[in-house]
């Protein structure tokens, strides 16, 4: 998606680690008009695979993920991470954060996802994978079906989508970065 990569070249900065900030964009302020658009692609990308609603990750997943259910005309839920005091039949997994360095438990509800489910995961980052298969350990656990992934950034260099092909999952992502060695970005 060349709008995306024009705008993580102009905008993105490299951290220590492996890590690329895009919160003037994506993570703390956001472009409405770059998430519609995105939504708008991933919507045409998984198409074909017929989800019957989106699943996400708060808090950075939300937004790609609404405006992909918005053109898809499905609704979203997300996965929290923390269990509010009211939430029934509530499924948990433990994901590791790779840019927070710490283990945090994932809940959603059962009401939410439930056997008759085709889900289509949509995140911001893939990085080593770990939040993905913390969803596709709750996908299981409720007996729902995953039909895709999709990820407005990957970074190649970490490896993520080999861990989630061997899972079997269908992967999208709108720009691929390949290296952030010296600060620079290089995309694919
Ligand atoms: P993974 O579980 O694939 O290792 O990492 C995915 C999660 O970590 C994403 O949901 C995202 O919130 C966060 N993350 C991973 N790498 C980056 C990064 O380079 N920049 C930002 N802003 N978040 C990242």
């Amino acid at each position: 998606m060349d709008k995306l990569k024009k705008r993580i070249l102009q905008d993105g900065k490299c951290f220590e680690g492996g890590i690329l900030k895009v919160d003037s964009f994506i993570n703390h302020q956001m472009d409405p008009t770059l998430m519609s658009d995105i939504g708008k692609e991933f919507a045409e990308r998984f198409a074909a695979v017929k989800p019957n609603k989106i699943m996400t990750i708060e808090a950075s997943g939300i937004a790609p993920a609404i405006m992909t259910g918005y053109f898809m005309k499905l609704p979203v839920v997300f996965a929290k991470k923390k269990s509010p005091k009211t939430m029934q039949n509530a499924l948990t997994t433990t994901v590791r954060s790779f840019t927070k360095n710490r283990e945090y438990e994932v809940v959603i509800s059962k009401d939410f996802l439930t056997p008759d489910d085709r889900i289509l995961f949509i995140d911001d980052f893939l990085a080593y994978g770990n939040a993905a298969v913390g969803i596709i350990d709750l996908i299981e656990q409720a007996g729902a079906q995953l039909v895709g992934m999709g990820f407005v950034i990957e970074k190649e260099f970490q490896e993520g989508r080999k861990l989630l092909e061997s899972k079997g999952a269908e992967i999208e992502s709108l720009a691929i970065i390949e290296n952030l060695e010296n600060g620079k970005i290089q995309l694919k």
